[in-house]
């Protein structure tokens, strides 16, 4: 968890690859459904322009048929959702019934500053989802996707303006499902600060994954 930038999309994609998880990002998974053009994806432009959140009643039936989609046994890492209580209540539901409760729930954050400067430089490979940055995070040829080539795009809804409207959004809709999870008995909340660079947060983020799994 973590507000827009703070680095959650790029550090669940390395993590995720470290173990071996499937890294389901709710981002992701709508913005898929938006380039196939179906009517739901046009619904959903239409608040992910705005930087609103999307209904809690779509995201959950479009997450939970990604969640029972994988193999069995298989670790999950989710990236950008529950972003609501209800969403959260409606994950417990969901997992509790798959008797998988959650392990543990990481929160990366960073200055309001340093937000808008990464999300306005963000770019990422329309093939891979690789994400750069023009300043901090710069593909070896401009404009290009290091792994395969690809010209790089942006996202329609990293502008300033909609940047803000989704900070607004964090602090009002997700950060009570930060509080949710503190009140859970046995359940660990990693504190991360995402404001250092990329690999050090990897690191950082491995330190505290390692520890959990070698607590059992
Ligand atoms: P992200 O890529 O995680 O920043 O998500 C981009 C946009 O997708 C958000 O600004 C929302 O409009 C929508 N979105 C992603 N995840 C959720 C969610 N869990 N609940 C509601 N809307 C979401």
């Amino acid at each position: 968890m973590g507000p827009p930038g703070a680095g959650k999309g790029t550090q669940a994609k390395r993590l995720s690859e470290k173990y071996a998880m499937r890294h389901l990002s709710s981002g992701d998974i709508l913005r898929a459904e938006r380039a196939a053009g179906s009517a739901l994806g046009r619904e959903l432009a239409r608040y992910m322009d705005a930087g609103a959140l999307v209904p809690d009643e779509t995201i959950v039936k479009v997450m939970v048929k990604a969640l029972t989609g994988g193999s069995d046994g298989q670790g999950i890492l989710l990236d950008g959702f529950p972003r609501t209580v209800p969403q959260a209540q409606a994950l417990d539901a969901q997992l509790a019934q798959a008797g998988k409760p959650l392990d543990a729930v990481a929160v990366i954050d960073a200055s309001r500053d340093e937000i808008v400067a990464r999300i306005t430089g963000r770019r990422s490979c329309p093939r891979c989802g690789r994400a750069y940055h023009v300043t901090f995070l710069r593909p070896r040829r401009d404009d290009l996707c290091d792994d395969c080539g690809q010209a790089l795009t942006r996202r329609s809804d990293d502008t300033e303006a909609v940047v803000r409207q989704r900070l607004e959004a964090y602090d009002r809709q997700t950060e009570p499902v930060i509080a949710y999870y503190r009140r859970r008995p046995g359940l660990k909340v990693l504190d991360i600060d995402g404001s250092a660079a990329p690999d050090e947060v990897t690191r950082r983020l491995q330190r505290a994954f390692d520890a959990l799994v070698h607590q059992g």
